[in-house]
């Protein structure tokens, strides 16, 4: 499904000229198990990070490890989940005089947060800063007791892809009706649901959110209705299985100069 879905055979466009209008790009993440460097985009990978900085814990309370509920771990590092370079993703545009993108996550339950789901940090750096300060080269990692399984992401290469994509849940509801003995006949056509041949719910920068349920976008404090920044939804060879058909999705305000950033999680 999601190598096909860059390549695929029709224009949505020419289709269903409704949808055109609704047609957002995105790049596909395309993730394969493997060993990245700590200079490479990754998921799951090591990442950049300065020597003078100390690398990022979270000591929220009561985060938990299955089946640990009653017996919440202290402190513990966090993960990397996403590094991508400016020059690897050229459709994203990173904030002025930054050129790498950093995801990193607490890989524990947080009773606090909604949906209970893993608690992810972004960082926008620029690597030939962190180049001459030296790079942190100990970085520690959680122990047994101090992860949970599923938000443990499995070192990745990826192959950014850029595509079109349109609505999924986002959607609206008026256009979904209207346009639904089209989309019947096209699924039948090519043999596949909806969400295959227009979505890309996977692992992707930009476009629309991954989600698997209706739309929950964020604002910020001042009320500016947030960018998708990226999706991080488990596909096999990053080896995550959050909840059944779950993502994590980062939000991000470029209203705003201190760039705030949140997330959604669907189970
Ligand atoms: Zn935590
Ligand atoms: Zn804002």
């Amino acid at each position: 499904m999601t190598q096909g879905f860059a390549g695929r055979p029709y224009d949505l466009d020419d289709l269903v000229p409704e949808l055109a209008v609704l047609r957002r790009r995105t790049t596909l993440l395309l993730p394969k198990s493997g060993s990245p460097g700590v200079g490479e985009s990754s998921l799951g990978g090591p990442v950049l990070w300065p020597a003078d900085e100390p690398w990022p814990s979270c000591g929220q309370q009561g985060h938990w490890a299955w089946p640990d509920e009653k017996n919440p771990a202290g402190t513990v590092p966090m993960v990397p989940v996403v590094q991508l370079f400016a020059r690897d993703v050229p459709e994203l545009t990173f904030p002025e005089g930054t050129d790498v993108l950093q995801l990193l996550w607490c890989p524990l339950i947080h009773p606090q947060d909604q949906a209970c789901a893993a608690l992810p940090k972004l960082f926008w750096r620029t690597e030939a800063d962190v180049l001459s300060t030296g790079t942190l080269q100990a970085i520690p990692s959680p122990q047994e007791g101090e992860y949970e399984e599923e938000f443990m992401p499995n070192p990745c290469t990826v192959s950014p892809t850029p595509v079109a994509e349109y609505p999924n849940w986002d959607l609206p509801q008026e256009l979904r009706q209207t346009l639904r003995p089209r989309i019947q006949e096209l699924e039948e056509r090519f043999g596949m649901d909806y969400t295959l041949l227009a979505c890309a719910l996977q692992n992707k920068v930009g476009g629309y959110p991954a989600w698997n349920q209706p739309p929950d976008w964020p604002l910020c404090a001042r009320g500016h209705r947030m960018e998708h920044l990226l999706s991080i939804t488990p596909e096999e060879d990053l080896d995550m299985d959050m909840g059944d058909l779950g993502g994590v999705y980062v939000f991000l305000c470029r209203a705003c100069p201190e760039l705030p950033y949140t997330h959604r999680y669907d189970c």
